[in-house]
């Protein structure tokens, strides 16, 4: 068993370190957040993630997980150390790797024995390169300094699981002491490793999440098309899905993608591809598509009705996805600002991320409209004239349609994910409207 320490506690460091916890390496994890380092020391997880909470307090009392600030102390005598601080985007596109180089730094003034520098976080391909080569010219000691990429696949809200199943490690080394020691490391994983070299690895996660974005942008390309030409995307989807060339995964038409990696990451490979000469015009796509898919239902919903000012405005679902706590780029945070200025008092129901909205948009009067957040989602039903459902919440999901029309003042519903039948929403006597299908009017 290996003396590992993780850089950053987010959902890729921290989900990390629980899980090689857990699986019997002793681990450190570093962040710069004091508070968020206090939380972790007594046992509670700064994000929401199934099972994450549990297993932090399991590994800690066996002694196998410790959580600090001190990165010297972490990162001295470390056999592997894993960086998982952010990467986000930057105004032109392009990734910060500011906080990556701050790690590198840290940790070329700290160790004290030879080490291998694991790189988790999504960067651009060449950085691992860079990476090590900071890292040496900044070294105090005289030890081995070896970086590999080791990039992360898993998903918000099932981040603990996909850890410990994930369908493939990647592992990009440049030596054999360094592949060898990061097999060593997931052995007890006992799950599938693709080896290659360091930057097909960054180039493996940067190609896999634009895949992903670029299969969800068709899918909404293609359902804005079927609104047009009176097809249902759920047929075409399911479809289609019984092809094992497409798969039935991704398919689902909506207002667009959101989340911390895949509007970056798309963002980051055109940049990329653009300062090698050369134009990704696939991605740009996805990209294209999915600002314009991100305000498609307000863009319905102000075709429908004169104005928001005054009307009471439910909003189901702020998260970019559910299972998470995460806000980063949903698409709640596209569409509220737009309706607080046109005057609508929103009442807003999500089931974890209302605390983390509302730091962004306090309770009461924003602009020319209100906000208030609800816990229960018939109280934010109660009155309305006008729901908007923008995250798939099994709470959500749990309204029965008779619900819309018992409760509201006007029975008006647009839904950006598409969890209703259109029968059951005509049948049930709602006013509905979603994305790739007919509407009930
Ligand atoms: P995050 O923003 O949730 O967490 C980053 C953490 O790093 C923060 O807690 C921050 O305080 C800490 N940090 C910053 N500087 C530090 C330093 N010098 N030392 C120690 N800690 C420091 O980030 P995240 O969502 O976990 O993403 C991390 C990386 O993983 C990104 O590159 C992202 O693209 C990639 N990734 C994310 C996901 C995901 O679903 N979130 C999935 C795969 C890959």
């Amino acid at each position: 068993m290996y003396k590992l320490a993780v850089a950053g506690t987010g959902y890729v460091g921290l989900v990390a370190g629980v899980c090689f916890a857990e699986k019997g390496h002793q681990v450190t994890c570093v962040d710069v957040d004091e508070d968020k380092v206090a939380l972790m020391k007594s046992g509670v997880s700064p994000i929401y993630e199934a099972d994450l909470e549990e297993l932090m307090q399991k590994n800690h009392a066996a002694g196998r997980i410790d959580y600090t600030t001190d990165y010297k102390a972490a990162y001295r005598d470390a056999d592997a150390i894993f960086i998982g601080v952010g990467t986000p985007e930057q105004p032109d596109g392009s990734a910060n790797l500011s906080y990556i180089a701050t790690v590198a730094r840290q940790i070329a003034e700290s160790i004290e024995k030879d080490c291998l520098v694991v790189v988790k976080s999504t960067v651009p391909v060449g950085t691992n390169d860079k990476v090590e080569q900071f890292i040496q010219d900044f070294l105090v000691n005289n030890v081995r300094v070896e970086v590999a990429s080791n990039p992360e696949f898993l998903a918000q809200g099932s981040a603990v699981h996909d850890t410990l199943h994930a369908e493939r490690i990647i592992i990009g080394t440049e030596s054999e002491w360094a592949e060898a020691m990061l097999k060593e490391i997931y052995a007890p994983f006992y799950l599938p490793i693709v080896s290659v070299n360091r930057r097909s690895a960054e180039m493996i996660k940067y190609a896999s999440n634009d895949f992903l974005a670029l299969k969800i942008s068709y899918m909404n390309d293609i359902a804005n098309l079927c609104e047009l030409l009176g097809a249902d995307i759920q047929d075409v989807a399911k479809g289609m899905s019984y092809d094992e060339r497409i798969g039935s995964k991704f398919l689902n038409a909506g207002i667009g993608f959101g989340g911390s990696c895949f509007p970056k990451d798309t963002k980051a490979l055109e940049y990329i591809a653009k300062q090698n000469g050369y134009e990704l015009k696939t991605v740009k796509a996805a990209i294209e598509v999915n600002k314009e898919q991100k305000t498609m239902l307000y863009k319905k919903a102000s075709k429908r009705l004169i104005t928001f000012n005054g009307l009471k405005v439910a909003v189901l679902g702020l998260t970019f996805k559910p299972g998470t706590d995460d806000l980063r780029e949903a698409a709640s945070l596209e569409n509220v600002p737009v309706l607080l200025a046109q005057g609508a008092n929103i009442y807003a129901y999500d089931p974890v991320g209302a605390d983390r909205f509302a730091k962004e948009f306090p309770e009461g009067q924003i602009d020319k409209g209100t906000i208030t957040y609800v816990s229960d989602i018939e109280e934010a039903l109660a009155n309305a004239n006008v729901c908007f459902i923008f995250t798939e919440w099994g709470e959500v999901k749990a309204v029965l349609p008779h619900k819309y029309r018992e409760l509201m003042r006007t029975p008006l519903v647009f839904d950006g994910r598409n969890i209703y039948s259109v029968q059951d929403m005509q049948d049930a006597g709602v006013e509905y409207h979603s994305i790739g299908r007919p509407s009930v009017t």
